[in-house]
């Protein structure tokens, strides 16, 4: 059962896997400034967090779950929040099998843990579990909607397949208590990486546009930028979980949230020109200075066996209902925020 968590109480240690991440290191922050809580973070890396490493409240362990005992020492505490992923989509192409292994077998392990030890675990999956979705999907509910993916050669599918399989393991463990979090392209500072400078492969869409900008590279449209995502805010993301913090049992327990912000869709194609508008008035220059983007094909981008969901649009009614959120955050502000940083990060 989810414990009573009051935001005052120093008796409580509450775990982070993957805290050092993009979610992670705004989750850390939120928790020292709201709260009285202490961590137990876990990543193997730390230089989004390098300003919590000295803070007594909280204990740093670099290591990931492929370790066993990391397993067992993250499930004596009350309250599990799981974030660590391979979420990196050119990695879910070139290394389906190490995408499968970290996004389920280890978060499946930790959940056997949890049952045993009775922690409430906060699990982090994906709004790519809703699959291969058309342009004509309507909204995307938690508990209605009916999933399909590609064909095992479209390894596209890898990350979701293993992503939904995790969800159904935690479901099917009776008696170990579970919420489950859907993420609708979440972005903000600190999201992924630039390409070359502290990573390699192929972030995701915001990434990959704010590091083309920085280098005055065209904006890469894949199959024309005609997918729609609607974009979150790290910060309402960040909301969202303080909700599920202070929500009665009942509310939260068993279930699986979208946290998305329906109001913020668009097509990529639309994306890549808002954020060439704002990234010239970040600049002080004229747009027209800004390349226009270049249209390329997803096979030739990720490789052969790329396919992609046409439309993501979350049903934020359960989240509004059971737990009182609703995400905020208009886009041009969420752009603006998360572009303003990248610049001032890598420029
Ligand atoms: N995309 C794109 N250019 C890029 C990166 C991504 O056009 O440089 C497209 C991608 O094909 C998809 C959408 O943007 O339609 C979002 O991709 P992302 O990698 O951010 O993750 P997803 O939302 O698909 O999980």
């Amino acid at each position: 059962m989810k414990p009573v968590l009051r935001f005052d109480d120093p008796s409580i240690t509450v775990a982070v896997v993957g805290c050092g991440g993009f979610i992670g290191s705004h989750l850390l922050q939120a928790i020292f400034e709201k709260t009285c809580w202490r961590v137990f973070g876990v990543d193997l890396e730390s230089y989004r967090i390098q300003q919590h490493l000295a803070n007594p409240r909280l204990e740093f362990l670099c290591a990931d779950l492929a370790d066993s005992s990391v397993i067992k020492r993250v499930a004596a505490f009350p309250v599990v929040i799981n974030l660590a992923a391979i979420c990196t989509p050119s990695r879910y192409m070139d290394e389906a099998a190490e995408v499968i292994r970290s996004n389920y077998d280890h978060p499946a392990r930790l959940a056997d843990a949890c049952l045993k030890s009775g922690a409430w675990l906060v699990h982090f999956s994906t709004s790519e579990i809703y699959g291969k979705t058309s342009a004509e999907s309507g909204l995307l509910n938690e508990d209605h909607t009916e999933i399909s993916f590609g064909p095992v050669s479209a390894s596209r599918w890898s990350y979701a397949t293993a992503k939904l399989l995790t969800e159904r393991y935690i479901a099917g463990l009776s008696g170990l208590s579970w919420t489950v979090v859907r993420p609708f392209n979440f972005v903000g500072p600190y999201m992924d990486y630039m390409p070359g400078v502290d990573g390699e492969g192929i972030p995701r869409v915001l990434a990959n546009f704010s590091s083309a900008l920085v280098r005055g590279e065209p904006l890469a449209l894949v199959n024309g930028g005609k997918a729609k995502r609607s974009f979150t805010s790290v910060h309402d993301a960040v909301e969202f979980l303080f909700c599920l913090f202070g929500a009665a049992p009942e509310s939260c327990d068993h279930q699986a949230f979208n946290v998305g912000n329906p109001d913020n869709e668009l097509s990529i194609g639309e994306l890549a020109q808002k954020m060439r508008s704002i990234y010239a008035s970040i600049r002080g220059v004229d747009v027209s200075s800004i390349p226009e983007p270049r249209e390329i094909s997803g096979e030739e981008y990720y490789g052969a066996g790329y396919e992609d969901s046409m439309r993501r649009l979350p049903d934020v009614s359960k989240a509004e209902r059971l737990v009182n959120f609703r995400a905020r955050t208009p886009l041009d502000e969420v752009l603006r925020e998360s572009l303003e940083w990248f610049v001032s990060h890598y420029s």
